[in-house]
């Protein structure tokens, strides 16, 4: 528990999409911890629920949305408002991987669908539908969306999913600008590997073996969990980033910095 002289979201409001699992639930934990009222928004309602009896349903709630579907992200928005009156911040994080693995020569054009639909157009369903209560309230808040690593440095496999978010980066630059007048702020996280369900389903390992087959790919030793990403969106999050705006947050211990070793003469 966080102590109350610490706490850097009293008296805030906020949505964590994709909060059921992984990255997401860290988050909403975190942000409780912190003295926030929390919604947490997915399509695992078990998971969801059970999340909320865990934090305490004094301070956090569960609502179903889709996100890839604009007439229930317009839903959530408005349910929060109508349970908390206010919004003030929005992490945008639920997000696909797909199964595929797929360079371009590969790529399946007509199958990336749904991948789009939620990586890509949720994302932006979110930043509109979260920015305009904010907008309405005159509400100085804070919209931070999940990237990834991959946003920085391409890969060699998942083109769909890179492509996804490097569009998240262009929905995040572009907003920024666009909202920076209305005092919103609308920043990203790009996380490196870390072991949660995603890439566990992926990968088809457990979480050692994802931590074990990641472990050597940053420039510091130990592994990247949750809890870092989640710091990562507190900083976003609260008045510490109060002039950090268009800005992508990687958090990959230093993964993107490494050179390529030249080959010996
Ligand atoms: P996760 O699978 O643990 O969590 C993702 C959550 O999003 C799940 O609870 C899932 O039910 C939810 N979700 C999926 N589709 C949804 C939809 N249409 N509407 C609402 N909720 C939906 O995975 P995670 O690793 O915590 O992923 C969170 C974000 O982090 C994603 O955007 C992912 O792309 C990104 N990311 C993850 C990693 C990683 O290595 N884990 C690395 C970089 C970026």
């Amino acid at each position: 528990m966080t102590n109350s002289a610490l706490k850097k979201l009293e008296g805030k409001v906020a949505i964590v999409t994709g909060g059921a699992s992984g990255i997401g639930k860290e988050t909403a934990r975190r942000f409780s911890s912190h003295g926030a009222k929390v919604v947490i928004a997915d399509i695992q309602d078990e998971k969801g629920r059970d999340l909320v009896e865990s934090i305490g349903s004094h301070c956090c709630t569960y609502i179903h949305c889709d996100v890839a579907d604009e007439q229930q992200v317009i839903s959530l928005v408005h349910s929060t408002l109508q349970l908390y009156g206010k919004l003030d911040i929005m992490f945008s994080n639920a997000g696909v991987l797909g199964s595929v693995e797929q360079d371009i020569l590969d790529f399946d054009v007509s199958a990336c669908e749904r991948l789009f639909a939620v990586n890509v157009k949720g994302m932006a369903s979110c930043v509109k539908h979260s920015a305009r209560a904010m907008v309405d309230k005159d509400i100085k808040g804070s919209i931070i969306c999940t990237a990834s690593i991959f946003a920085t440095i391409g890969t060699d496999k998942y083109i769909d999913y890179t492509m996804s978010k490097y569009a998240v980066l262009g929905l995040m630059r572009s907003a920024s600008k666009q909202l920076g007048a209305h005092g919103i702020r609308v920043n990203c996280v790009s996380p490196g590997a870390v072991a949660t369900p995603m890439p566990c389903n992926t990968f088809g390992r457990n979480e050692e073996g994802i931590e074990r087959l990641f472990e050597s790919s940053s420039s510091l030793k130990g592994v990247l969990k949750v809890k870092h990403v989640a710091d990562a969106v507190v900083f976003l999050a609260s008045e510490d980033s109060e002039f950090v705006n268009g800005h992508n947050l990687v958090v990959d211990g230093g993964l993107n910095t490494l050179q390529l070793t030249p080959p010996a003469e």
